[in-house]
């Protein structure tokens, strides 16, 4: 890759803090070499939210195409853009920024990546039932995507349940067809877990190795999708558990992966799924290996 930079090469980047486990450098970089895009991405880490006004400011001046942001900016780059797209407004957060005639773009495609992926196992949120784990920035944006796609019932269940509550009212002008209800994780709703068509882990239970399901594997029955946002390169406990009930699973890489096509497909305007998904799952799972042989840590 670094044998092509040069006076053209257009810069892409994360920014967040700390970057030490981003797999995104290593999926970007094989996907502009498979488009044949004079373009390399880098991490970009920022310690302290003051410094981020400055590197917006830098967006604009250096041949930035875009960039993404993860933990913990992903709230405070929503303020920093000219215009934000309606599904970053109502997750309340930027994950995506597309430099574009000067001026800075944010959209969120976490909620998007997570609906591709579920689509791809066939499923379709439209009049289903959704238990939604957990009630923070990838638990909206995955909420955004539910109520957009027009799911039934989402059942958002918190560790904390006022922030689901908060989750739900935050977007309680855009629910149209959707009933949401917010709740503990507690036996009360070990039912609508079960009865649920499609349950998705985003909280951050899973990142670490030894980590248990956020709920009890009894909850889930054979015929459901389940979904993690956590992106390890082994199952999480709660995708072993549902692959024993005989669910369909979704792993987090496959979200990820599938958020990052979107940033390019956005960046390169090109409408189409045009990023290679394949080549960027390809060298996200090389990425995520290699760093847990490293650190014998997922996440
Ligand atoms: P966040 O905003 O900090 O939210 C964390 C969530 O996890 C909250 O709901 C929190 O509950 C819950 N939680 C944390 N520790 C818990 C515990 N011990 N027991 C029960 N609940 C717990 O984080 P985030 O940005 O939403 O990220 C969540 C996970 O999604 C991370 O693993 C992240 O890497 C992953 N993610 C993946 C993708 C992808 O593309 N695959 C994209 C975005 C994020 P409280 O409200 O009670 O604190």
């Amino acid at each position: 890759m670094s044998s092509r930079i040069g006076a053209h090469t257009k810069l892409a980047g994360i920014i967040g803090w700390p970057l030490s486990h981003t797999l995104s450098p290593a999926m970007h970089n094989a996907a502009y070499e498979a488009l044949g895009l004079d373009w390399v991405y880098v991490p970009l880490p920022v310690p302290d939210e003051s410094y981020l006004f400055r590197v917006f400011a830098c967006l604009k001046v250096l041949p930035f195409v875009g960039i993404n942001i993860t933990m913990p900016y992903k709230q405070a780059a929503l303020e920093l853009c000219d215009e934000v797209a309606m599904q970053a407004q109502m997750a309340g957060a930027v994950n995506t920024v597309h430099v574009s005639d000067g001026r800075l773009i944010g959209y969120n495609t976490d909620g998007r990546g997570l609906m591709e992926a579920l689509a791809e196992t066939g499923f379709d949120v439209a009049g289903k039932q959704v238990a939604l784990i957990g009630a923070g920035g990838a638990a909206g944006a995955a909420f955004v995507g539910f109520v957009l796609g027009r799911a039934a019932r989402v059942t958002v269940l918190n560790r904390t349940p006022e922030r689901a509550e908060e989750l739900i009212d935050r977007n309680r002008a855009h629910l149209r067809d959707t009933e949401a209800v917010a709740a503990p994780i507690a036996p009360a709703v070990a039912e609508a877990v079960r009865e649920a068509d499609l349950v998705v882990n985003a909280t951050s239970v899973g990142m670490h190795e030894g980590d248990p399901s956020p709920i009890p594997a009894e909850w889930l029955r054979a015929g459901q999708v389940v979904a993690d946002a956590v992106y390890r390169p082994h199952a999480t406990a709660l995708l072993e558990a549902a692959e024993a009930a005989g669910a369909t699973v979704v792993d987090g890489l496959e979200m990820l992966v599938r958020q990052g096509g979107i940033a390019i497909d956005i960046w390169t305007a090109s409408g189409t799924a045009a990023a290679p998904r394949d080549v960027m799952m390809a060298a996200a799972r090389d990425a995520a290996a290699e760093r847990f042989m490293s650190t014998g840590k997922g996440g």
